[in-house]
């Protein structure tokens, strides 16, 4: 088991990727704190994965709310005693045309997918520097690597905006042990990508090397892979899982 007793903290692990994640994790041995702004979600997965309440627990999490985020690491540390890891995956996309979108639109796309991640790394920072051991893996995107097509302006700049804070964020915090690193998935079917068109879908695939489709387990493997010891020379680095949609 690759994560064996370490406490993991997973954000948008209700559903979609941030599921697979989870139920990834809870295999590998990890001790789970589930954050999701919908709590049912994260209490019928946390239960589904350990009815007993001993190694995973769900917490209603916002985390464009910094106090809710600092209240609910507060939390893990008093139910687990340590945090050994962050992955910062709740995110969303609101897409239009950029003549169509508002200040607003974009505005709330980059404050989930952008000032959320800077407020849960934030927040999260004094935990692991108590261990001066931490890993801390980000969720951006292939969108955020290369202009998509559908993919609001939002979405790609937050997504663009994570790997600059990932490439910081491990200058910064290399010295203290702790690592960043980030993923950017190609497309994946979930609630997310559900509300784009089959057209826009299939085109953001076209020229894949591999046949298979992308799957929450894709992303779960290679998030397991940067939160463990098995990848301790590894920091500020952008991978892409994306069956070879792009390869940089
Ligand atoms: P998803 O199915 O929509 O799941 C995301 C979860 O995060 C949902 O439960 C969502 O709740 C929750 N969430 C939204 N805002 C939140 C907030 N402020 N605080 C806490 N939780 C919040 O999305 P997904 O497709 O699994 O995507 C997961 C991550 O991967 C996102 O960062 C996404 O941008 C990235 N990604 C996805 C793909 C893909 O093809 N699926 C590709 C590249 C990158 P609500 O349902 O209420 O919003």
């Amino acid at each position: 088991m690759l994560l064996k007793d370490c406490v993991a903290i997973v954000t948008g692990a209700g559903k979609g990727l941030g599921q697979g994640i989870a139920e990834e994790f809870f295999k590998e041995g990890a001790l789970l704190a589930l954050f999701d702004i919908q709590y049912d979600l994260v209490e019928n997965l946390a239960k589904k994965l350990d009815s007993s309440g001993e190694r995973v627990m769900a917490i209603k999490a916002d985390v464009t709310d910094e106090m809710m985020i600092k209240d609910g690491m507060s939390k893990v540390f008093d139910k687990f005693g340590k945090i050994d890891i962050l992955v910062n995956n709740a995110g969303i996309s609101l897409h239009k045309p950029t003549k169509e979108m508002s200040v607003e639109d974009f505005n709330k796309v980059i404050n989930i997918n952008l000032n959320g991640p800077f407020i849960c790394s934030k927040s999260v920072i004094s935990y692991m520097e108590k261990q001066k051991r931490g890993k801390i893996v980000n969720i951006a995107s292939l969108g955020g690597r290369t202009g998509r097509p559908g993919v609001g302006v939002n979405y790609a700049a937050s997504k663009a905006g994570v790997i600059g804070l990932t490439q910081t964020l491990a200058r910064e915090l290399g010295p203290s042990g702790i690592y960043v690193n980030s993923i950017c998935p190609g497309p994946i079917l979930t609630e997310q990508t559900k509300q784009y068109s089959a057209d826009v879908f299939a085109s953001w695939n076209v020229g894949r090397a591999v046949k298979k489709d992308g799957l929450p387990q894709d992303v779960a493997d290679a998030a397991v892979f940067l939160s463990s010891n098995k990848s301790d020379w590894i920091t500020g680095v952008t991978l892409d899982v994306n069956g070879g949609i792009l390869m940089k």
